[in-house]
């Protein structure tokens, strides 16, 4: 059995769809289960629904939800679904007037809380494989629709809920077991799931892959494909850089390391459960069901290029704490890392001088509290509207000249601050914000004159 995961763009349009019941069907002996993101910007723009109803714009939103539905119906009606008064197009009206209730309660409430923002983008990724299941039906697959939210149980942090394993793999385990002795093809949202309590919640933004490896360690499949639309990862975005060249394997490690700096290609959690269970990870551009894609596996292969690829992640904030007072004594790092670990809000990268620190983050939404707690430890100065830009390559500690290679590449860079050697695959920079496409390019002309063909094309 295998996971198959279409991202937003590879469910956009009525073409995009039915490549993909192409792809399922091209693979229905190994017993594809799909999990979909909801369809192109839809997450977008229903959260963008929500905020502007929680604005007091009651028709505005009103309005932009009616487009979603057109789009919605418009793509499904050209697959010959949802054209006569259906099961399909009963589910559709309906989620849409929920919807609608949703939007008055925000106008009338003019508050927006992460739970309603949970309620309202769940309705993409339902949305999406309700098609989806009468697609693949239409096309002489048959198909059984779930949900998510019996099997993906989560905390209630909303809008980044995590999900607890235990409840979620014994769920998984016993809804989709009779679905797949059925001989159906399961279709499933990711993305989405629910609390203990039953209350909908979504994993973070760019989820889905998650769902997909979480859905795949549960049932041990034998293989999680994230199908995008670009041709695997690639040596860095390749929308930055256009001559990107795509990586044909990589590690867990590697591909862990890109994903959390930033490389959107796959969710940075999407590895942790496919590596506990071993399961073989592909990323593959679902334009191109036939191109080999990208394999992630367990063990780095030789490779003559240091670097693998190169990340970057925009709209950091760099938090500077200096203390005289820490001058010679001991615990200023564990005051400071406590502070933040109680705000849960994680720490990307960090510099350390005798009496002073930087580090960074990616979360606001707590800076202020968080500042004002480690004011008590010592000054701080907040600087915005940074990046972090990553080489990863499992090889980067050991090859001598690396760092002079990165350095000149970025000689006429202000460099904020470096850190290379915590994961012993990394080396990473922070710089401003508008310098990343140059650094980037830089990086990656630096790094990849050249190539070594069994890892890259
Ligand atoms: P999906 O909707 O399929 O989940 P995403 O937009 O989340 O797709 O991720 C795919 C995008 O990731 C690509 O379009 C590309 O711009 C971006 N990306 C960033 N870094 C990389 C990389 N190293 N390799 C490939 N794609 C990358
Ligand atoms: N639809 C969600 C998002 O846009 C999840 C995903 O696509 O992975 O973030
Ligand atoms: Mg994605």
């Amino acid at each position: 059995m295998i996971v198959c995961k279409f991202g937003g763009s590879s469910v956009q349009d009525a073409d995009a769809l039915m490549r993909l019941a192409g792809i399922i069907r091209s693979q229905r002996e190994q017993k594809p289960i799909v999990v979909s993101s909801a369809m192109g910007k839809t997450t977008n723009n229903l959260l963008e629904v929500a905020r502007t109803a929680a604005q007091g714009k009651k028709k505005e939103a009103l309005d932009l939800l009616a487009k979603i539905k057109d789009r919605h119906l418009g793509e499904a009606r050209k697959l010959g679904i949802a054209v006569a008064e259906d099961q399909v197009s009963e589910t559709i009206n309906t989620y849409f007037k929920e919807m609608r209730d949703l939007v008055r309660g925000l106008a009338a409430l003019g508050e927006l809380t992460p739970r309603i923002t949970d309620a309202m983008a769940s309705y993409g990724e339902r949305l999406s494989t309700l098609i989806i299941a009468r697609l693949l039906e239409n096309e002489g697959l048959p198909a059984e629709l779930m949900d998510a939210r019996e099997c993906i149980i989560t905390d209630d942090r909303f809008t980044r809920a995590a999900p607890l394993f235990d409840l979620t793999e014994a769920a998984i385990v016993e809804q989709f077991r009779p679905v797949l002795r059925s001989g159906k093809i399961p279709v499933f949202q990711g993305f989405i799931g629910r609390t203990r309590d039953g209350i909908t919640t979504t994993i973070g933004r760019g989820g889905s892959d998650f769902t997909a490896a979480i859905v795949g360690a549960a049932l041990d499949a034998e293989d999680i494909q994230i199908w995008t639309d670009v041709d695997g990862i690639m040596t860095t975005d390749p929308h930055m850089v256009e001559d990107a060249r795509r990586i044909r394997v990589i590690s867990f490690n590697e591909a862990a390391e890109l994903a959390y700096f930033g490389a959107k290609v796959l969710h940075p959690a999407t590895i942790i459960p496919a590596v506990r269970k071993k399961i073989p990870v592909h990323v593959l551009n679902s334009s191109k069901p036939d191109h080999e894609g990208t394999l992630i596996t367990n063990e780095a292969a030789c490779c003559d290029n240091p670097i693998k690829a190169i990340a970057y992640k925009s709209g950091i904030t760099v938090v500077n704490i200096t203390s005289t007072r820490m001058f010679m004594a001991y615990g200023f790092l564990k005051k400071i890392f406590e502070i933040f670990e109680q705000y849960k809000v994680p720490v990307d990268v960090v510099a350390t001088s005798e009496v002073s620190v930087s580090l960074t983050v990616d979360e606001t939404s707590n800076l202020e509290d968080i500042v004002a707690d480690l004011r008590k430890i010592g000054e701080v100065n907040i600087e915005g509207s940074k990046s972090i830009v990553c080489c990863v390559g499992d090889n980067v500690r050991n090859v001598p000249g690396l760092p002079y290679i990165a350095f000149s590449a970025l000689r006429d860079i202000r460099i904020q601050m470096i850190s290379q050697g915590a994961s012993a695959i990394n080396i990473t920079f922070v710089i401003d914000d508008d310098q990343i496409p140059k650094a980037v390019r830089k990086l990656h002309d630096a790094f990849f004159q050249k190539v070594d063909p069994r890892i890259f094309e």
